[in-house]
């Protein structure tokens, strides 16, 4: 059973135990006999950034189809569609009253970003220059290109593009336009911090200063949290149905969501909270050592870009978080590490056998999942690797499916599966929390931690959600520098020294939420943010 309902189910499936408030009303839409159900809807405001928290697949573009005029709302009675004027009716006296009447009306015009931008190629012909200029409605292009630094691929072709580049593409051409609302589905994959922030900037200040209303759904936390002026948390059954709450505050919102105990709805939507850990970061390991390495330095072609990385140590069993603006040479490192490449200068003698996820997961062959992974190890099905690896990444219910059927975040999880179950020295994992929902993050955590505990496994993460990052790193390295001309690698140090060195350089400070400890991005200039910038304390302030 779904766990939730009392009185009836809504799809006839199961006894109902508890059935929450807002499955007692009728749905918005409903696809048809027993198919995926949406109750509620969110609401949009002139000058607002509304947040949507919440699992994929629990309706969120459904809602935005409704919200965009496209799918007319049914109100759960599939058979003969009511139309617009008794859906008006059915949300009068709501927030969303006047919305829906200009959307009946045809008043109501959207700009859209998808959320795998790496589709877009398939769709467009062109260089980046072609594809901005169709959406240039606002005459905002060049303000939009210059802050995400887009200059230098204006003329490239949209198909040469990395997902960085494209993410940050997508999003000016989204932004260009001249529309009353603007949906943004997901923001932060493939884009580093610096870039996340500028990206919450703009769109803050395309509801601040035009008056437009925002809608964005992400599942970085941090960055949600400086991006929306209120928060709806969607739950329920994917694939069955989605709940989408009234609005709340976003600090509260992303607070009871943490928790799992939805105040308001009286619902539990999780056993057991996300927690952080207050001011203590983890502390070091102090297993063996796995490899130690002098200073080394690589350059490419004539120096166009150079690497230095610090002499270090990495440690048996310790799960190592590496940091930095994209384009810095992380990916170089790690090729140094395996071998692949020769360092100019220094004496790498490594000779690692290194399993490795990449940023972009391009596993696309006509093979089915479950296929894929037994061919990896022979480990596949044994009851250590479905508890260790299959259950925490949710891989049961799509082991039959093809990998080129998979989603964005299907296909993440079915690639760091790849990746821990092979044999090696050391597991470096990119990005891994690209196209996850919140709770995928924190189950993908647990078992690349757990992975490293109990199988005397050393692993490298890079990632650019501190969360993730936080939640999963016993150390950090720091790389630091200027994107494409050089780059400067930090020896791995204790998680409290590398956050501060690394939010120095980004100027950003966090504190810690009273209720839950969870990192928040201090506003820049705020007393907080001075204090904590004079006493070097960046992120696990006291
Ligand atoms: P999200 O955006 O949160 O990932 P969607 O709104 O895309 O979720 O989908 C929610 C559910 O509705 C999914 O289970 C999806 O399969 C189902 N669904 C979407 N469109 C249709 C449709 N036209 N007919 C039937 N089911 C649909
Ligand atoms: P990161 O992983 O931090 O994004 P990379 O190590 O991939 O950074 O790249 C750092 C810089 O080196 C980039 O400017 C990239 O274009 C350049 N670069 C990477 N590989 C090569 C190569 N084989 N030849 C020349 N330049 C390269």
């Amino acid at each position: 059973s779904c766990g939730i309902c009392v009185e009836k189910c809504p799809f006839d499936a199961i006894e109902i135990i508890n059935l929450p408030q807002e499955l007692q009303d009728d749905p918005a839409h409903r696809y048809g006999e027993n198919a995926f159900s949406l109750y509620g809807l969110p609401a949009p405001q002139e000058g607002q950034v509304t947040g949507i928290l919440g699992p994929n697949g629990i309706g969120k573009t459904t809602a935005v189809r409704i919200l965009a005029g496209e799918l007319e709302p049914n109100l759960g009675r599939h058979e003969e569609s009511p139309g617009w004027d008794e859906v008006l009716e059915a949300y009068r006296g709501t927030e969303l009253q006047d919305y829906i009447a200009d959307v009946r009306d045809g008043e109501v015009t959207v700009a859209r970003k998808p959320q795998y931008v790496d589709q877009i190629p398939e769709q467009f012909d062109g260089n980046t220059r072609e594809l901005l200029e169709r959406t240039n409605e606002r005459d905002a292009l060049d303000d939009l290109v210059e802050r995400l630094s887009i200059g230098p691929v204006m003329e490239q072709s949209i198909d040469d593009l990395s997902g960085g580049e494209l993410q940050r593409v997508a999003l000016a051409a989204t932004l260009a336009r001249d529309t009353d609302f603007y949906f943004l589905d997901e923001i932060t994959p493939y884009l580093d911090i610096g870039q996340r922030v500028t990206a919450a900037r703009l769109i803050r200040e395309l509801a601040e200063e035009e008056n437009r209303s925002m809608l964005v759904v992400e599942h970085d936390l941090a960055i949600l949290d400086l991006l929306a002026d209120t928060l709806h948390v969607a739950y329920g059954e994917p694939g069955a149905y989605g709940v989408i709450t009234a609005p709340k505050s976003v600090r509260n919102g992303i607070n009871e969501y943490l928790s799992g105990y939805l105040e308001n709805e009286n619902m539990r939507i999780r056993p057991d909270p996300i927690e952080f850990e207050e001011h203590a970061p983890r502390t070091a390991t102090h297993g063996d050592v796995l490899v130690e390495y002098p200073d080394l330095r690589k350059s490419y072609g004539d120096g166009e870009f150079t690497l230095d990385v610090e002499g270090g140590e990495i440690r048996e069993n310790e799960v190592l978080g590496i940091v930095g603006p994209n384009g810095i040479g992380k990916s170089t490192f790690a090729k140094l590490l395996t071998g692949d490449l020769e360092p100019t200068t220094g004496d790498a003698d490594l000779d690692l056998e290194i399993s490795y996820k990449p940023q972009y997961v391009t596993i696309d062959q006509h093979m089915r999942v479950d296929a894929f992974l037994s061919s990896i190890t022979d480990q596949f099905g044994s009851s250590y690797w479905n508890t260790e690896i299959a259950q925490p990444l949710q891989l049961e219910r799509i082991m039959e499916q093809n990998l080129s059927d998979l989603s964005g975040g299907e296909r993440q999880r079915v690639a760091i599966a790849a990746c821990l179950s092979d044999s090696a020295d050391l597991y470096l994992l990119d990005e891994p929390s690209a196209h996850l929902d919140v709770e995928q993050r924190v189950q993908a955590t647990s078992a690349i931690r757990r992975y490293a505990e109990q199988q005397d496994a050393t692993v490298m993460v890079i990632d650019h959600d501190i969360y993730t990052i936080d939640l999963l790193a016993d150390r950090l390295m720091v790389f630091d520098g200027e994107p494409a001309v050089n780059g400067r690698a930090s020896a791995p140090q204790p998680m409290r020294d590398g956050m501060n060195e690394f939010l120095a350089n980004l100027e950003v400070t966090f504190r810690r939420d009273e209720r839950t400890s969870r990192p928040r991005i201090n506003k820049p200039e705020s007393q907080l943010d001075r204090e904590q910038k004079r006493e070097g304390e960046y992120y696990y302030a006291p």
